[in-house]
C-alpha cells in the first residue's frame, strides 16, 4: 500500500518525511508496525472479552484468570492464546464441551482490524501523536458497543475515566504538534454533540437514554479533533446505521417497532467509520 506521506506538510509525518533517510526506513518500519499493532490489538481484543463479560456483573477484571462460564473449568494458557485457542478448541470448553461463543475470536479479530486501520489512516493524516488517543477511543468503543448490546447499559465506570483520559491523550498530541484549534474543536465538538444527544433523551426519552448523551460527548470530542466534517459524517452515520438495522429487522420479522435497539453501538460504528474515512485533519 503506498501511502501519501509527501501530501503531509503538516504534523510529525509531515516533519519527518523531509529527511532523506526516512524513505527508506518507512519501508521497513510500515509493515513491522502494521504487524505490531495486530497482534497488540488481538491481545487488547482478548482483554476487551474479559471486560465485556466481567464489569457488568461486578467481577475482578484481574482475577480470576479466565476460566470456562459454563464449568469454572481455569483455562489452560495456551487455549487462552487470542483466536488461535478457540479455534484449537473448535470453539469448545477442554473441559467440559460446553460450546464457546464465536463472539470471543471475532471481539478480537475486529480490535485488531481496527487498531491496524486507525493507525493506517491517523499516518496518513499526520495524526500519528493522536494515535494513542485514536487506539484507547476505539478500545473503550468496542467494549462499550457490545456491553450495550448485551446489557443496555453503558457503564460510567467506561464512559466517564474516557473524558480526562482522552484529555490528556489529545492534549498531548495538541502540544506535540501545536495543533491547539483541533484541541480546541474537540472541546466544542464534545460539547455540542453532548447537547445534542441531550436534547434528543429529553424530547424522545423513549428512543434514548442518558448514557447515550454522555457517549455522544466522548465521540464528540474524539471526531472534531480530527475535523469539524469527521464530528458531522460520524454523527449522521450513526443514525443512519442504526435506521438501516431497525428497518432490516422490521423487514426480515425479527423485531417489531417496540424492539428497543441499544443505540450506543451504532453511534461508536458511526464514530469509527467517519475517522476511518476521514480525507483531512482541520
Ligand atoms: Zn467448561
Amino acid at each position: 500500500m503506498r501511502l501519501r506521506w509527501a501530501s503531509n506538510v503538516d504534523g510529525l509525518a509531515g516533519i519527518v518525511s523531509r529527511s532523506a533517510t526516512f524513505s527508506a526506513l518507512r519501508k521497513v518500519a510500515m509493515p513491522v508496525l502494521i504487524v505490531f499493532l495486530a497482534l497488540v490489538g488481538l491481545a487488547i481484543g482478548s482483554f476487551l472479552n474479559v471486560v465485556v463479560y466481567r464489569l457488568p456483573r461486578g467481577e475482578s477484571l484481574a482475577t480470576p484468570p479466565s476460566r470456562c462460564p459454563t464449568c469454572e473449568t481455569p483455562i489452560r494458557p495456551w487455549h487462552n492464546v487470542p483466536v488461535v485457542g478457540w479455534l484449537i478448541l473448535r470453539g469448545r470448553c477442554a473441559q467440559c464441551h460446553a460450546s464457546i461463543s464465536v463472539r470471543y475470536p471475532a471481539v478480537e479479530l475486529l480490535t485488531a482490524v481496527v487498531f491496524v486501520a486507525v493507525t493506517l489512516r491517523a499516518v496518513q493524516l499526520g495524526l500519528l501523536p493522536a494515535l494513542p488517543a485514536l487506539l484507547y477511543f476505539a478500545a473503550a468503543g468496542i467494549t462499550l458497543a457490545f456491553i450495550d448490546l448485551d446489557t443496555r447499559r453503558l457503564p460510567n465506570a467506561i464512559v466517564l475515566p474516557s473524558y480526562p483520559i482522552l484529555a490528556v491523550l489529545l492534549g498531548g498530541a495538541a502540544w506535540w504538534q501545536h495543533a491547539w484549534l483541533a484541541l480546541a474543536r474537540a472541546g466544542a465538538g464534545s460539547i455540542a454533540l453532548f447537547a445534542f444527544y441531550f436534547l434528543l433523551v429529553c424530547l424522545y426519552p423513549a428512543g434514548m437514554g442518558f448514557g447515550d448523551a454522555k457517549l455522544a460527548g466522548v465521540l464528540g470530542g474524539v471526531m472534531a479533533y480530527v475535523s469539524w466534517s469527521t464530528l458531522l459524517i460520524g454523527a449522521f452515520a450513526g443514525f443512519l446505521f442504526g435506521a438501516v438495522v431497525g428497518i432490516g429487522l422490521l423487514a426480515t420479522g425479527r423485531g417489531t417497532r417496540k424492539t428497543a435497539l441499544p443505540f450506543g453501538p451504532f453511534m461508536i460504528a458511526g464514530a469509527l467509520t467517519a475517522i476511518l474515512l476521514a480525507t483531512g485533519s482541520a
